[in-house]
Order: structure tokens, then C-alpha cells, then sequence
């Protein structure tokens, strides 16, 4: 795809420019064309590819001008350098520069473009499709300009473009590790055995299910397992981050960039005034029903979202810091609350719900620490599964949908960037559940969030999210509800099954 920008604005200046100013003007730009605009960019691209002043004119005050470009030095990285210049060139005419209107801003881009790749957002204006090219009349204002809207613009196209090649939300799959097969001694649905023994019940929201004594007997289970074998050995601490991400956070995180269709939104009453709020209390007194509507008049945001990944809301704690190298690699967990996610139609058993409950790893520190530390997760995983659970399992390592959105893997090309999914094999379906992944996110929250290390070194983080309803339904799945068929080291810490519920 290649891309040109053209644009128009006016210069005003404190006072009417006189004929010494524009000879100074016609100066500067014989200075900003030919060395000023050239700075930095490589040798044998073509001049047309460069920004440069095209048109200039002189009425009163204003300065007109007209820059157009390729891809380098863009049209209005040069009306930024030729600010500098020509400020200082009419200061001494003793001529101060006042605003900066940006008349006209069009990008045209030529190749394969689809008319489906153009974001409908405000500051595209107009969309004119001819003869292989597109034409993009932008309204931006030059503090647009200064937070590069036009090139985010230009590269959110390109990512779009390339994401209908792959076919929208594919990730790359590749088996790294499979375990031994295992006796199939129960082909029965664990939900579905689950509810009939009244162990779960669905709860009154979408996707929920109240938990009873026994799956969290085994919850309870595998956290001690993950406890004693995963974060105690490799030296994890415990904490507690938020549960409810603020857009902040999710913008810093990058899950801005394509959340919305799965998260669940809050919203804050306007007040707590308890007059603003009495007409809908003494709506439900009468009507028994929670008006909906009213509240939606009352209420501000959403500010927000309840937590979805769980470990962006952790990175405002070391946010702005330098952590000390006696800190690293820092290690740390969250087992607090619960995640929630809108999976739409895609709910299935315990397996895949609106709201769920997971261990979340997080570590941090050097290239070499944190990738390191996800090798010696995955030593540790491996363990567990093999000999205390005893599951039939397999591992692959894939590219998440943020990472690939935020064109990171292969643009850093480098390997050690992404995900590994820990997939389970469920007999009643004949299928693979992952139940867990290992992440190396690269520099994306240490930059996102502006932490530094204390040698100066690049900061790389990872994390781990330990699904309990994944891991409860891959176990259950697989090995049935006989506790005298489960592996010692669940039974062990199991005991036994509460069965505190009996009906009439
Ligand atoms: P899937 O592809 O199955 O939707 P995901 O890629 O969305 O999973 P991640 O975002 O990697 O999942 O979340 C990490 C872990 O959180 C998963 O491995 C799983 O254990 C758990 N998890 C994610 N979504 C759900 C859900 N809807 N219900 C239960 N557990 C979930
Ligand atoms: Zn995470
Ligand atoms: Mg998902």
C-alpha cells in the first residue's frame, strides 16, 4: 500500500507580514525544502516520497501553505520542523506565531484497499474510491496532527487490510508438547453430572453457576496444588489486584483496541443523593420490577469494566517506577474475585462462562529473567499434569488476538513473544478444552504502563492464567466422579465430599 498526504493550513502571525518577511518566508522554504525536510531520511528515496512545501502565499497575517509527501517526512512532520524554522525566521521580523489552522489534510492511499478496511470515525470526512486509490479528506485539528492521528489512521487500514487476509480471528496453532494417552474411564459430561448430582446450579445471570461444597472441595484442591507445587517453589507472592478495570488501565493495556463485544460495563448512579433516586424505589414498591429505563437516565459512564484479563488492573502499582534489580525478576499472583466475560452464544458448561474464576501469574523483569521464568512455569506445569493429575493433555503455542491486532509478533520477530494454550482432551465431547495458558507479552505492559528496570535493559513481562472451571472440567472429564479412580494427590487433598444439600 502506498500512501501520500497532502495538506493545507494557514500560519497566522501576530501582524501582517511585509515584504521582508517574505523574502524571509521565501527563504525558509528554499531551506525547509531543500535540507530541512530531507534530515534523516535514507539515501535514494525518490523526492516525491519526501515532504515538501508545494505553495505558498502571504495575506496579511497569514501564511498559507500547502505540504505534500510520501512516506517520508510526512506532510505534517513538516509542518511541524517548518514551524520551528519559520517562527524563528519571523521572530526576528518580530513577528510571533499565533495559531496554526489546518484547512485541508487528505491522504490517498493506492493498492489493494477494501472499502471495509476504512474505520467510520469523525475524523474521516469523506471516502472517494477511483481508479485503484482512496481518498481520505481528514478534519484534524493540528493538535490531531501533533498526536499523529493521521498515521494511526493510516496504520490502523494497514492492520485492517491485512487482517481480512488472514480471515478475521485466526490464530496460528503449533503443537509443542503432547502427553501419553490415557484409559478412557468416564466418556460423561462433567456439567450435566455436575447438576444432576445438585453439586452446581445456574445462578441468576448469564453464564454464572453457584458453586456447591464439592467443585470447591476440588477448586480448593487444585489452588493447594498450584500452591505447593507452582508458585511456593518459584517464589510467587501473593496479592490483590482490582476487579474493576478502568478504561485507563484496558487503554494502557491495549485491550482498548478490541474488547467491547466481550466485557461487561460499569456504569455509577449521577448521585447518591437518595431524593434523585426515590421515584425508582417507589417504582419497584408498586410494580415489583426494576425500571430499567429510569436508570438508565441516572446513572454516568460506563467508567469501565469488570475485570476481563486480570492482570492489567496489577500494573498501576508500578506504574511510572524504575523497580530495583534486587526486585527481579518480580513474581506475584492473584486469586481474588472473579473474571467476567460476555461469551454470547458461545456458553458451554462450566467451561466456558460469563463469569469465572482463575489463578493469574504475573511476572516481570529482563528479556532473559522473563522468558526464563515462563520455561520454568511450563517444567512445573508439565509436572503437575503429568504426575499429580495424571491428565491427558497438550500444549501449542498460538497468537493471542491482542497481540496480533497490535501487529507484535513478527514485527519485533522474535519468537519468544506470545502464548502457549494448555489444552485437555474431554472424552463426552471428543474434544481439546485449554484450560490454561502461559504468556510472554513482551514489552507491552512495561511500556504501556511506563516501567523501567534498573540496569536500563529492556522490561519484559509474563503471566499465567490458571482457569479452576477449566481445569475442574478437564479433571472431572477424564477421570469421572469416583473418587476412587482420581490420582492420589487430588484425593489427598480433596478429603471428602461435603454433602452438606439434601432435598424433598
Ligand atoms: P478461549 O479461546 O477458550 O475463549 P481465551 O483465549 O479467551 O480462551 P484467555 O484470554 O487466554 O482465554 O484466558 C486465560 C484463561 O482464562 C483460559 O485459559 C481459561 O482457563 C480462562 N478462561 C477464559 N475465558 C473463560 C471462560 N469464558 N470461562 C471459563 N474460563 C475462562
Ligand atoms: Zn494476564
Ligand atoms: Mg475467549
Amino acid at each position: 500500500m502506498h500512501v501520500h498526504f497532502a495538506l493545507k493550513a494557514d500560519l497566522c502571525f501576530s501582524n501582517e507580514l511585509g515584504p521582508d518577511a517574505r523574502s524571509a518566508v521565501d527563504a525558509a522554504v528554499k531551506e525547509a525544502n531543500g535540507r530541512l525536510f530531507c534530515k534523516g531520511v535514507p539515501r535514494g528515496v525518490p523526492p516525491e516520497e519526501i515532504g515538501r512545501i508545494t505553495l505558498w502565499d502571504v495575506e496579511e497575517n497569514i501564511l498559507f501553505l500547502e505540504i505534500e509527501s510520501g512516506g517520508y517526512t510526512r506532510a505534517h512532520d513538516a509542518l511541524f520542523r517548518f514551524r520551528k524554522l519559520i517562527g524563528s525566521a519571523l521572530g526576528k521580523h518580530h513577528l510571533g506565531l499565533r495559531e496554526i489552522r489546518v484547512r485541508e489534510f487528505r491522504v490517498t492511499l493506492t493498492g489493494d484497499v477494501m472499502e471495509s478496511a476504512i474505520p467510520r470515525i469523525p475524523f474521516i470526512q469523506s471516502v472517494k474510491c477511483d481508479e485503484g486509490n482512496v481518498v481520505l479528506d481528514l478534519q484534524v485539528t493540528t493538535q490531531d496532527l501533533e498526536n499523529r492521528v493521521p498515521d494511526r489512521i493510516v496504520k490502523l487500514i494497514e492492520e485492517k487490510v491485512q487482517a481480512a487476509g488472514y480471515g478475521g480471528k485466526t490464530e496460528h496453532w503449533e503443537l509443542l508438547y503432547e502427553s501419553p494417552k490415557k484409559e478412557r474411564t468416564y466418556t460423561g459430561n462433567p456439567t450435566d453430572e455436575m447438576a444432576a448430582r445438585h453439586w452446581i446450579r445456574h445462578g441468576s445471570s448469564r453464564g454464572q453457576w453457584i458453586y456447591g461444597p464439592q467443585p470447591i472441595q476440588l477448586f480448593r484442591a487444585f489452588t493447594a496444588i498450584v500452591e505447593e507445587e507452582i508458585i511456593k517453589p518459584l517464589g510467587f507472592s501473593e496479592m490483590v489486584f482490582p476487579k474493576l478495570d478502568t478504561w485507563d488501565v484496558l487503554s494502557r493495556s491495549g485491550h482498548a483496541k478490541g474488547v467491547y463485544p466481550e466485557i461487561y460495563y460499569v456504569c455509577i448512579p449521577k448521585t447518591r443523593d437518595p431524593a434523585f433516586w426515590e421515584d425508582v424505589a417507589d417504582y419497584f414498591k408498586v410494580t415489583g420490577e426494576v425500571p430499567v429505563e429510569m436508570l438508565r437516565e441516572r446513572i454516568d459512564g460506563p467508567i469501565g469494566a469488570l475485570c476481563y484479563a486480570q492482570c492489567p488492573s496489577f500494573w498501576p502499582f508500578v506504574q511510572g517506577r524504575t523497580v530495583a534489580n534486587s526486585s527481579l525478576p518480580v513474581k506475584i499472583f492473584d486469586r481474588s474475585g472473579t473474571s467476567h466475560r460476555y461469551e454470547s452464544g458461545g456458553i458451554h458448561g462450566i467451561e466456558r462462562v460469563d463469569e469465572f474464576h482463575r489463578i493469574e501469574i504475573v511476572w516481570f523483569g529482563t528479556v532473559d529473567q522473563t522468558t526464563r521464568m515462563a520455561e520454568d512455569l511450563h517444567g512445573a506445569y508439565t509436572r503437575v499434569f503429568n504426575e499429580l493429575l495424571e491428565l491427558e493433555w497438550r500444549c501449542a503455542k498460538v497468537t493471542p488476538w491482542f497481540m496480533a491486532q497490535e501487529g507484535m509478533v513478527g514485527a519485533c520477530g522474535c519468537d519468544a513473544v506470545g502464548t502457549t494454550d494448555y489444552e485437555a482432551y474431554l472424552p463426552y465431547s471428543d474434544a481439546w478444552l485449554e484450560f490454561q495458558n502461559v504468556s510472554v507479552n513482551g514489552d507491552k505492559y512495561p511500556k504501556g504502563f511506563n516501567v523501567k528496570i534498573q540496569s536500563g535493559e529492556e522490561c519484559w513481562s509474563g503471566c499465567s492464567g490458571i482457569g479452576l472451571e477449566r481445569w475442574t472440567a478437564a479433571f472431572l472429564a477424564q477421570k469421572g466422579f469416583d473418587p476412587a479412580e482420581w490420582p492420589e494427590a487430588v484425593v489427598q487433598r480433596v478429603g471428602t465430599l461435603n454433602e452438606v444439600f439434601r432435598f424433598l
